[in-house]
């Protein structure tokens, strides 16, 4: 139940992350008090593996959808998939102003363009300040691996909400912009009341190095190569295409690029002015071959070795413009994502086997993270001093370990908040007996110990005569996570569908991908209840027929006489009918190969 103060207002704010928790992907946080709503992000993530023929996943908004008319705006920290992907999505179900710096904004209007879809954009750019009803949100600049990333302060009645976004701790990024340290410094000098931050790489120690490194390793390899250079990168980390361009610059190369997402985001990034390309170096992919050997750079897709990317296409020479040479040097700079490990190294062993020279995150330094490891958070911390934290942007062991690293620098465990996607964080002022003068208190905790001690010894400490515990009277903002919850179940897309494929397609899906799929097909006269013609027997995924002209024979067999004595029966029910020989049939099949094939009987009327 929400609680209301005497004047009939609600006094609660509420956190409700509907998604990117126990995940990295589809974030999307809701902060909601009184009759306000404002979002932060609305991502999208990659199906997992046994979402079979799944394009995408969204977040659920119904939530949202419930309250269209407390709604104020979404906010976005940056032009990540994870960060934007499910905006369309979201402006189809209803309209609201979306606020974003102008690279992200730029970002989201190509993706808008793709869905025939238009909406309020708000540019806004670190430092600005504006509110959306109640809050009042503040942009602060931040570096992660995409350009113009922010973090928002937001002021709430109940106190200042800090939300890192993604972020790194780069001193020296390629824009030359680096983290506001002393903006964010200065917010926990003036009390932080909640922090949520990125908790990507908790489990990893140290320091992400400075995208800086990744320029120079760049150098050194152009320095040295004498053959085409093939370089695949995110098409969204604009400061390392950049670098990329520079050094081309430098040692007297062409550029030309390959792949539809990248030619998109240079184009945005050159025309906003992120990136920065002098005239006569880009060169058309079609044209290269014109161009000398030790001329010429590629920037391609596909770092990750998606199978349908320009690189994946040159790796199995499909590419239209782009065939491997020996010699080649191809420049794999990222790391695969969770997941993709398997795709990206059939790509680098192709590449490999048709003689090019292969260089990858395990060799030589092409790629930074964007995300802060754990000395990172830990400034964070150290500088915000949050009362309450909440681990966000993350699986679950990495919010724990994230929850971790704030109790080793002394916060306490009760003000940390692991949250599953759905939970509400409520945040309230409270009256309360607050103890004062704190030293000469005796913990409520040691008394009950005391009691309880079985040598009668500590029982007798309690009964020492002890200062009186002071308390005061005094409004404090608690934290707890609520027992209601809203729903935030993945919704798939498929194709043009949102949300129509739940788990009963997906698992027919499982099923059909598994084992195939087997249709009867059957025509009855039914005002003479015969069978006219068939059943005939059509397979899809399950065995080869002409080679089984056995199994299929027998099948039909047992199908027909399972229909012959249907018809002979006083009920023309033909759902019971068709459970009947499916039944059959399934366990004749499963009984001869051991196989369970979807069985769908189609029966037609004449
Ligand atoms: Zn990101
Ligand atoms: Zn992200």
């Amino acid at each position: 139940m929400r609680k209301r103060n005497k004047n009939g207002e609600t006094s609660e704010l509420r956190i409700i992350p509907l998604g990117g928790l126990n995940e990295i992907g589809k974030n999307l946080t809701v902060l909601e008090y009184g009759d306000d709503i404002m979002i932060i992000d609305c991502g999208m993530s990659f199906p997992e593996d046994e979402m079979y023929g799944v394009d995408i996943v969204i977040p659920d908004f119904s939530y949202l959808q419930r309250n269209t008319d407390k709604i104020r705006g979404i906010v976005i920290t940056h032009g990540h998939e994870d960060h934007i992907g499910a905006i369309p999505y979201l402006l189809r179900q209803f309209n609201v102003p979306i606020y974003g710096t102008r690279l992200t904004l730029g970002l989201i209007e190509n993706k808008l363009k793709e869905h025939q879809l238009t909406a309020e954009l708000i540019n806004i750019k670190a430092g600005d300040r504006f509110s959306l009803g109640v809050f009042g949100i503040e942009t602060i600049k931040t570096t992660h691996s995409i350009a113009d990333a922010v973090c928002f302060a937001i002021d709430t009645p109940l106190g200042k909400i800090f939300h890192t976004g993604d972020f790194k701790v780069d001193y020296t990024p390629v824009d030359g912009v680096p983290i506001d340290m002393s903006r964010i410094a200065q917010l926990g000098q003036d009390g932080v009341l909640l922090m949520m931050a990125d908790s990507t790489n908790a489990v990893r120690p140290g320091f992400t190095a400075s995208e800086s490194v990744v320029g120079m390793t760049l150098e050194n390899i152009f320095r040295g190569a004498e053959n085409r250079i093939i370089i695949a990168t995110f098409s969204s980390n604009v400061h390392r295409v950049q670098r990329i361009v520079d050094n081309a610059v430098m040692f007297r190369r062409k550029v030309a690029i390959s792949g539809r997402s990248m030619v998109n985001v240079m184009n945005l990034a050159i025309e906003l002015g992120y990136l920065s390309v002098p005239e006569g170096v880009l060169v058309d992919i079609n044209a290269i071959k014109n161009i000398p050997d030790d001329e010429l750079v590629i920037i391609t897709t596909g770092s990750q070795g998606e199978p349908m990317s320009a690189l994946a296409r040159i790796a199995s020479s499909e590419h239209r413009a782009v065939q491997i040479k020996r010699g080649d040097i191809v420049i794999l700079s990222s790391t695969p994502v969770p997941g993709n490990e398997k795709m990206v190294s059939n790509v680098v062993n192709k590449l490999f086997e048709k003689g090019a020279e292969v260089i990858y995150s395990d060799i030589a330094d092409i790629h930074v993270s964007g995300h802060a490891c754990q000395e990172e958070l830990k400034l964070i911390h150290s500088l915000v001093k949050p009362k309450f934290f909440m681990p966000v942007h993350g699986e679950y062991r990495h919010l724990k370990q994230h929850a971790h690293i704030a109790e080793s620098l002394g916060m306490n465990g009760n003000d940390i908040f692991i949250l599953k996607n759905g939970n509400i964080l409520s945040l309230r002022k409270e009256m309360l007996d607050v103890p004062v003068e704190p030293e000469k208190v005796i913990p409520q905790k040691v008394k009950t110990k005391e009691k309880n001690a079985p040598d009668g010894k500590a029982a007798k400490t309690a009964k020492a005569p002890r200062q009186k515990t002071r308390t005061r009277r005094m409004e404090v903002t608690t934290a707890a996570i609520a027992e209601e919850t809203v729903p935030a179940n993945p919704v798939m897309v498929d194709g043009l569908g949102v949300g129509d494929v739940g788990n009963i397609v997906l698992r027919d899906r499982k099923l059909l991908s598994e084992s195939g799929l087997v249709i009867l097909v059957a025509v009855f006269d039914m005002n003479s209840k015969q069978l006219v013609s068939g059943p005939d027997i059509v397979s899809r995924g399950f065995i080869y027929l002409r080679e089984n002209d056995e199994l299929i024979e027998k099948t039909r067999d047992i199908a027909e006489a399972v229909l012959l004595d249907c018809c002979r029966s006083t009920k023309s029910d033909w759902y019971n009918w068709k459970t009947r020989v499916r039944d059959a049939v399934r366990s004749y099949i499963f009984e001869k190969t051991k196989r369970s094939p979807v069985i769908l009987p189609i029966f037609m009327e004449v």
